[in-house]
């Protein structure tokens, strides 16, 4: 395979089989996990940023001079730009401090300058921070992950048809974190209006508010919302998953030490959520699911060290290896 721009390695991700009672799940059921960190930038967010950056030059709101300007943890900043640097546009992101180190020095070794604002001001004060900062820019663009409906298009387009065509359409539920939620709303949208009868389970890590629990900081990185995505207004979701730390990570070492999965640990709780939609559903049934990123971005915070048992959480035996 010969390509000549990165952009054309971005989407069509293998997606990786796995038998759900392996993991304490439900007997003669599958997960199938799109392995997203195989993307030129190591993240999903690849095609969020190619999308953005394409739509935004086909309506015009950007030229070659702009600067974009965007609050990100990290991984959108890299699939932004990653897609920008065909066309040599200038990017600052602004991370609140508690993002990995590691993905900021992706960030910087893209070309892109990043921004810092307190942890403590959440997500939230980055995106005040960046609104600021284009005020003061001229000819600057605020992609907007968090309000922007290209960004479930984004997924819609590309991850939403991949998923549906490599399972011949056999998926009986879709689970998915949520960040700013474009990933799981996108997808759900696609699916949805194949499959009417597909269920829908979004997962979040304790610390998130989408399940009425009280709002805290939590390790796992990626997912987690400080406000209801705007694009869930239309959706039907059936379940909501609140994933502790200790579950979350335990299942991320577990990708890593059966598996050879090195994922990230939004990973690693969408897969014991997935694990947990098994056991709601009929034995035969096809769970599919997104790894988000993967792993050595996250190897300062030492993600890897630690407990890897999942039985504790799932509850069943587990004697697949
Ligand atoms: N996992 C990781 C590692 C992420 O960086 C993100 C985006 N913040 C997500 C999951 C969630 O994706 P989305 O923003 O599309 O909800």
């Amino acid at each position: 395979m010969i390509v000549k721009n990165v952009k054309e390695l971005i989407g069509h991700t293998p997606l990786f089989e796995f038998d759900a009672a392996a993991l304490g799940g439900k007997k003669g059921s599958k997960i199938y996990a799109k392995l997203e960190y195989l993307n030129p930038g190591g993240s999903i967010k690849d095609r969020l940023g190619k999308y953005l950056i394409d739509e935004a030059f086909r309506e015009r709101t950007i030229n070659h001079e702009t600067t974009v300007i965007e609050p990100t943890a990290g991984n959108t900043g890299i699939g932004l730009a990653i897609a920008g640097i065909e066309h040599g546009l200038k990017m600052i992101f602004v991370i609140p401090e508690k993002f990995s180190i590691e993905k900021q020095q992706l960030i910087e070794a893209l070309g892109a300058t990043i921004v810092h604002t307190p942890t403590e001001a959440g997500i939230q004060g980055a995106i005040e921070k960046a609104k600021e900062l284009a005020k003061g820019q001229p000819n600057s663009f605020m992609p907007l992950q968090f309000h922007n409906q290209n960004n479930p298009a984004a997924y819609q387009a590309t991850l939403g048809p991949e998923i549906y065509q490599e399972l011949h359409g056999k998926i009986d539920s879709f689970v998915a974190g949520a960040g700013s939620g474009g990933t799981f709303a996108g997808v759900a949208t696609y699916l949805k209006k194949q499959k009417s009868s597909t269920r829908l389970a979004v997962v979040e890590p304790e610390g998130s508010i989408l399940n009425g629990g009280p709002a805290h900081g939590h390790e796992i990185e990626g997912i987690g919302v400080e406000f209801i995505p705007q694009f869930f207004d239309d959706l039907l979701i059936d379940n909501i998953y609140t994933i502790s730390d200790a579950e979350g990570f335990a299942f991320t070492r577990y990708l890593a030490r059966n598996y050879g999965l090195l994922v990230g640990s939004s990973s690693g709780a969408v897969m014991a959520a997935a694990v947990k939609e098994s056991l709601e559903l009929p034995t035969g049934s096809s769970i599919a699911t997104v790894f988000p990123d993967g792993g050595d971005r996250y190897l300062s915070k030492k993600i890897y060290a630690g407990q890897s048992a999942i039985t504790p959480f799932i509850g069943g035996t587990n004697n697949a290896f």
